[in-house]
Formats: C-alpha cells, structure tokens, sequence
C-alpha cells in the first residue's frame, strides 16, 4: 500500500477539501474499552473518532452482570448510552471495520478499512477485544452465552444450586470445575478424552463432591429450546442445567499486528489459554503512539475492567498529545523568534 503523510494535525480540525482530516486519535472498536477511552478524549477537546464494526464479546448475553449501577443490564444498552455520551461531547463514531494501520512519516496513521476508507489520525488507541474460540463441541457454540458458559463472575449467580457440567478441553477444566463449586454442589466434570486426574486432584475433586465422567462427550442434549443434559458418546445423557467450557482467548489483533505490533502467549497456571497483546498499565504498546485497553490486552477484564482501562489509555494517550503539542508550540516560537531576531 502507498501511503502519503496527511496535513500535520493540531487539536482543532485540520480537514480542508484539499487535506485530509487528521484526528487526534482513532479508536479503533467501540466496546466498554473504546468508547470509555472515546468519552475521556472527547471530553478533553480531542478530535476523536471512533471506528466500530459493532461486534462486541458478550453480545451472545441477555444480561450484563458486575458492572457497579448497571447491574444486569442488556449489554447492547450500555453501548448504546456509551455511544450517546460520545456524541454529547463532539466524539465522532463510524459503523466499519478496520483492516490495516501504517505509521506515516510524520509520526501520524494512516487506517484502512473494509470499505476502502482511508483515514488519519496522530495516534491509536485499540481496543478490539478478543475471540472466544470454543470446542467443537455440536451445540456449544449455537448456546455459548445463554447455558453455556465460561466466566463464573457473569453468570455463577444466575446458575446457582443448579446442575453444572464442566467439558475438560484443557488442565484449566480442573481449576474451573472447584470454582463453580463454589455456586453449586452439583457439579460434573466432563473429561473428554482428557487425561485423568491425578491422585491429588482426584482427592480434592472427590472432598468437593465434584462427579468426574469419562469419556467423550459426543453433543449437547436440547429440548424444547434449553439445555437438558450432555450426551456421551456411549449414547447416555447426562443432565445438566448449564455446561462451563474454556474457550482459547485470541485477542483481535489483526491491526496491531499490522503495524508491527506483536502478540504473546497467555499462560494460565502453566497452561497456554491464548494470545494477548502486551502493553505497560496505561495501555502503552511496543509502538509509540499505540495504545490497547480491554480484552485485547487483558483476557480478565470484565465489562468495568475494560471501561476503566479505556479511561486510563486516553488520559495517557492525550497526556502524548499534549507533549505533541508543547513540543510544536516551543518550534513554532523559535522559528518566530529566529525570524524576528533575524529582522533585527
Ligand atoms: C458470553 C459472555 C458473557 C459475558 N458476560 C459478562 C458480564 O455479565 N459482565 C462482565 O463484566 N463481563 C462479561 N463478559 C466479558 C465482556 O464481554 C468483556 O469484558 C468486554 O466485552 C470487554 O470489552 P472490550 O471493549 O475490551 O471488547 P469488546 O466488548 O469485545 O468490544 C470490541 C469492539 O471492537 C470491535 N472491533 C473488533 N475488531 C475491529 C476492527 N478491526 N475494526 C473495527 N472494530 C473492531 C468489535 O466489533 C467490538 O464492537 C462476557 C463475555 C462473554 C463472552
């Protein structure tokens, strides 16, 4: 791709017919992350624009739970209002995705995307989220967010007492089979095809009154629209209320990755669960001028988490911008002072 360097940017709008506009900072994804990082910027006089394809992580979920005063909420709501608090202040916010980032010259982006739109800005902040990549298990996916499910914290409460299976693809399904007996006695571990416990865990699975069953696991067992049980491949079902699995987290990292930005490897408790994009705690990457907040960056942040870690990126990323531009005020007055000296 060629790639030009756009008109130097200031924090008014620098868009004439003939140049492209150049905002302070594209967000790239408009989630809890994006849009909370949008909010602080635009409230701080930036030219912002957010870039959103419009599919966040929980929209399989009726229900938000943890977030502090939006407690059960329709996720897509609490987008909703985030998108309006935005507008309120000036934020810009554009339906598409982004396919590529470029460093230009001056120290700026370029963004393309999908729908061959290029557009610019003086930095990134991004916040994609990340791809819950689930066992191939039939039925899994079509149920993933209603009764199957992975994080405790969202959805233990509104499963409690009730029977809860746990399909081992991974050593994490042991960890997480003594953590939803903490919002159930009636767990059951599914082991798969996965290797037995061993004499320890066994013990403390037994002590807890976990149910481990062997072998494969051949479909989720359905009727009349909710889940009944799990088939095994012996043809038995067993019931079950709700099925914890381990999804691999792969974080959204395409643009990143683009602009040379790499990720690493998650490991849990030795256990390789994905991939994650690293960055210091206010969201700053391996590249100057990128920042990451949310799931791309944290598998572990819930709704709140990431809306935090947004607000903290954009206080950083305009606190850059406001070293920008000191760094051209301070070269613009040397050139006029040199200019009137030079007229003296
Ligand atoms: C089933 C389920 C239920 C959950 N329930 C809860 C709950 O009850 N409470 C809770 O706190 N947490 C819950 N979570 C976790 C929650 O989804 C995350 O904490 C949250 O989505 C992270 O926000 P984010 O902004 O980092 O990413 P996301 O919400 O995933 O937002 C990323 C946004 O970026 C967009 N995007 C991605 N790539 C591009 C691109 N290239 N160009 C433009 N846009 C792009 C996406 O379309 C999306 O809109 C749940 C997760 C799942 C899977």
């Amino acid at each position: 791709m060629t790639r030009t360097s756009p008109t130097p940017a200031t924090g008014e709008n620098t868009h004439t017919d003939a140049t492209p506009r150049v905002h302070d900072v594209i967000v790239v994804g408009g989630g809890a992350a994006g849009l909370s990082g949008a909010l602080t910027l635009a409230r701080a006089r930036r030219d912002v624009l957010v870039v959103d394809a419009g599919r966040p992580r929980n929209a399989p979920a009726a229900h938000m739970h943890g977030y502090l005063s939006r407690d059960g909420e329709d996720p897509a709501a609490l987008l909703a209002t985030g998108r309006g608090e935005v507008a309120a202040y000036g934020g810009r916010i554009t339906q598409g995705t982004v396919e590529s980032a470029a460093r230009l010259p001056d120290g700026g982006f370029e963004v393309r995307l999908a729908d061959g739109r290029d557009l610019h800005a003086r930095q990134l902040l991004v916040t994609t989220g990340l791809v819950d990549e689930l066992p191939a298990v039939p039925g899994v996916a079509e149920r993933w967010g209603r009764d199957v499910l992975h994080c405790p914290y969202c959805h233990g409460w509104e499963v409690r007492d009730q029977a809860v299976g746990v399909l081992a693809t991974s050593p994490v399904a042991l960890h997480q089979a003594q953590m939803w007996r903490q919002w159930t006695d009636d767990v059951t571990l599914f082991l798969h095809g996965s290797p037995a416990p061993d004499a320890p865990t066994r013990a403390a699975l037994d002590a807890r009154g976990v149910t481990v069953v062997d072998g494969p696991v051949e479909a989720l067992d359905v009727r009349d629209g909710v889940l009944n049980g799990v088939r095994l491949a012996s043809g038995e079902v067993v019931p079950c209320d709700a099925l914890v699995v381990a999804p691999r987290f792969t974080a959204r990292s395409a643009v990143l990755e683009s602009l040379g930005v790499e990720t690493a490897e998650q490991v849990v408790d030795g256990t390789v669960v994905g991939t994650y994009v690293p960055s210091d705690p206010m969201g700053a990457t391996s590249l100057p001028g990128v920042r990451v907040a949310g799931n791309v960056t944290n598998i572990m942040a819930q709704v709140v988490a990431a809306a935090a870690a947004g607000v903290q990126a954009a206080a950083a990323t305009n606190a850059d911008l406001i070293a920008d531009d000191v760094r051209r005020a301070v070269a613009g007055s040397v050139g006029t002072r040199q200019a009137t000296v030079g007229k003296g």
